[in-house]
């Protein structure tokens, strides 16, 4: 079954409720039992069944059950936000002292978490590129944890999954992927090796930009070591399983930081177009990127432009795609700011994955708590915007910025 066709018809798609082709919305908190023995059985995980929203819930179960098996996972659990799901992915195996090695082109906000980790004597070793080389220089018995986007935001560099993935394997290490950017339909991270997969299914998941949630994604096939993953111990009889019973049945349902039923049905109508949608996504930035690199004075980046090593992890990994998000050194902030200000479509909001295009400068905004040195490695500068193209038609958009950068232009002359 192609990717598409599997959107509509995969075997995570039940026949729900009354016949209904869509789960109904399940917004209640609590469910009846018959029987107090019942109501005991599903508590012990003795018996299948909901008893509370914040442990389970059919549909946000239903969401959970179509994005593992777009993802190729053994199980996913869905949360309220891309950043409690990463910090359930990470919490639930790290205690003080692990460290962790994490790609420098990350989300600003994920830096910002890694941060705060260190009051709790987690530490992060970032580096400058997510490369086999450079992630083995900082392996020490410390690093618990292997972590990266698969394009990075907004460096735009591309991690070679297969790779990471054999290096982390080879110091008994999971490699975690945050595959917010490039989704389900560019690559499948847990085929290229990596063990656990997060998304913030605010962006492309959900597409609409009507709600915000997050999911992990187990591979269920990392072999844990139970003396050094300690937080897993009292898990060790699921095997492989033990980290997502862990967060189903400890972490995950304590910090409580769960789905509501409403996100859950809004991402599987999302799901339902992610294919066609990342398909004109794809092709709105690369026919962009094209057309802004023809103005000799605003540096371009977008993975497919370039002749370099992003390029051909590209046509290898991503199917040929470069994902959706551009990013343009412009010259100035001032410049930056006049462009921005000038653009007619284009929406100026913060975030990604939506169907409209969307622009922002990442360094007064979304990098705003990073030092200088967290804002370099990230790849961001006072005269970048990012990009983040929409489903409109190609041509008004490659107008709209063209317009915005003369009607700049001439505002300053
Ligand atoms: N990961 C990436 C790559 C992101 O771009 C974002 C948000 O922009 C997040 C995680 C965090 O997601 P959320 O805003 O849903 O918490």
């Amino acid at each position: 079954m192609n990717f598409n066709t599997k959107l509509l018809h995969g075997k995570s798609i039940k026949k729900y409720a009354d016949g209904a082709t869509l789960p109904p919305i399940s917004q209640v908190s609590a469910y009846r039992f018959d029987t107090a023995q019942e109501q005991e059985k599903v508590f012990n995980h003795r018996a299948f069944g909901f008893a509370y929203t914040r442990v389970g819930n059919p549909t946000v179960a239903a969401f959970e059950q179509r994005i593992a098996e777009l993802e190729g996972g053994s199980g996913a659990i869905a949360f309220s936000s891309g950043m409690s799901a990463i910090t359930v992915a990470i919490l639930n195996i790290l205690s003080t002292g692990d460290e962790i090695i994490s790609s420098g082109g990350l989300y600003g906000g994920t830096m910002d978490l890694f941060r705060d980790f260190e009051r709790f004597g987690i530490k992060t070793r970032y580096v400058s590129h997510f490369t086999k080389e450079e992630i083995e220089k900082e392996i020490n018995d410390n690093t618990k944890i292997i972590f990266g986007e698969t394009i990075s935001n907004p460096a735009l560099e591309i991690t070679d999954i297969e790779e990471v993935a054999a290096l982390s394997h080879s110091h008994g290490i999971p490699l975690i992927i945050d595959n917010t950017t490039a989704t389900p339909y560019l690559v499948n991270p847990l085929s290229l090796g990596a063990d656990i997969v997060v998304h913030s299914t605010t962006k492309y998941i959900n597409g609409s930009g009507n709600s915000v949630g997050g999911v992990i994604v187990d591979g269920g096939k990392f072999s844990w070591d139970f003396e050094k993953y300690a937080a897993l111990s009292p898990f060790k009889k699921y095997g492989k399983a033990a980290y997502s019973v862990r967060i189903r049945s400890d972490l995950g349902e304590n910090i409580g930081g769960t789905m509501a039923p409403l996100t859950a049905y809004l991402n599987v109508i999302g799901l339902e177009t992610l294919g066609l949608r990342m398909q004109r996504i794809c092709d709105n930035a690369k026919a962009l990127a094209e057309a802004l690199n023809e103005n000799k004075d605003i540096t371009v980046n977008y993975p497919t432009l370039g002749t370099d090593h992003n390029t051909a992890l590209a046509a290898e990994e991503l199917k040929g795609f470069g994902g959706g998000l551009i990013t343009i050194r412009v010259g100035s902030k001032e410049r930056a700011y006049r462009i921005l200000n000038s653009l007619e479509y284009a929406v100026r909001a913060t975030s990604l994955g939506d169907v409209r295009t969307l622009v922002i400068h990442p360094a007064s905004t979304l990098y705003i708590h990073s030092t200088k040195e967290e804002q370099e490695i990230a790849g961001v500068y006072d005269d970048l915007i990012r990009i983040s193209t929409g489903i409109e038609d190609p041509e008004d958009l490659i107008e709209d910025f063209t317009k915005a950068i003369k009607a700049s232009d001439e505002a300053e002359n």
